[in-house]
């Protein structure tokens, strides 16, 4: 694990303003069956590269777009298309912005127009798994006890935890270590120190855990074809606690 000093979480912070800040610009240009899946991904480059900013998951191992946008079924990694969302959608954004050098990763799951009561959970579940899992972002504990938290939030919901596809440490690169899994052992994994940087990263289903990865190489859907939700933050393990980055 690469430690970042207070300075460098600093530039972080930065980078994860300009991030939360077009996340909110482009959830706020959802509009129920008129907006494609592209125009929101349009507008995030726009914006991301207007604030001076690179968005980081263009080119990607070969990504095409600024953001990956998951639709329903769609747990993480959805290229952007011509679709139009349709009210009672759930829809993820996530992207990643570089600042300076520094980079930030967020995701936020939003619900296109009235969405149903079970989706509506999905949402809010997976929204309270990522909070408590950042609780305990904190000097001493493990990224075991992150893992554990998270699983037994959603499992004691019905939910079921995809396990292909974990959080990750983050700085100078978008991926670095430590893996971050959303199920695991509490008093297990690398300590967590001051200065460890980090995303956090439920991805949670409402039915079974297991996905598919489609043949385009990116899309991973939900095996059973129902819905999935997925809430990041870039956060910090300081002295004072955690800090969550990608906020304005
Ligand atoms: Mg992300
Ligand atoms: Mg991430």
């Amino acid at each position: 694990m690469r430690l970042k000093t207070a300075d460098e979480i600093e530039l972080m912070r930065e980078a994860g303003r300009v991030l939360a800040r077009v996340m909110r610009t482009v959830s706020e240009a959802i509009e129920p069956g008129r907006t494609t899946i592209l125009q929101l991904d349009t507008l995030a480059d726009e914006l991301i590269t207007g604030a001076g900013c690179i968005p980081s998951f263009k080119g990607y191992k070969g990504f095409p777009n600024a953001a990956c946008i998951s639709r329903n079924d769609v747990v993480v990694h959805g290229i952007p298309t011509e679709e139009v969302l349709v009210e009672g959608d759930i829809v993820s954004l996530d992207f990643g912005v570089i600042r300076e050098g520094w980079h930030a990763d967020s995701a936020w799951t939003f619900p296109v127009g009235q969405i149903s009561d079970d989706a509506r959970r999905l949402l809010s579940v997976t929204k309270e798994c990522l909070m408590q899992g950042i609780a305990k972002a904190r000097v001493g504990n493990r990224v075991g006890d992150i893992s554990a938290t998270v699983q037994k939030y959603a499992e004691s919901n019905g939910y079921g935890v995809v396990r292909d596809l974990v959080g990750h440490g983050i700085g100078v690169e978008l991926h670095e270590p430590p893996s971050v899994p959303n199920f695991g052992r509490a008093k297990t994994g690398p300590v967590l120190r001051e200065g460890v940087t980090m995303c956090i990263e439920p991805m949670i289903n409402q039915g079974t855990h297991k996905v598919r990865f489609e043949s385009d190489g990116w899309t991973v859907r939900t095996a059973d074809g129902r819905l999935s939700a997925h809430f990041e933050h870039t956060i910090a393990v300081t002295s004072s606690g955690p800090v969550i980055l990608t906020q304005e």
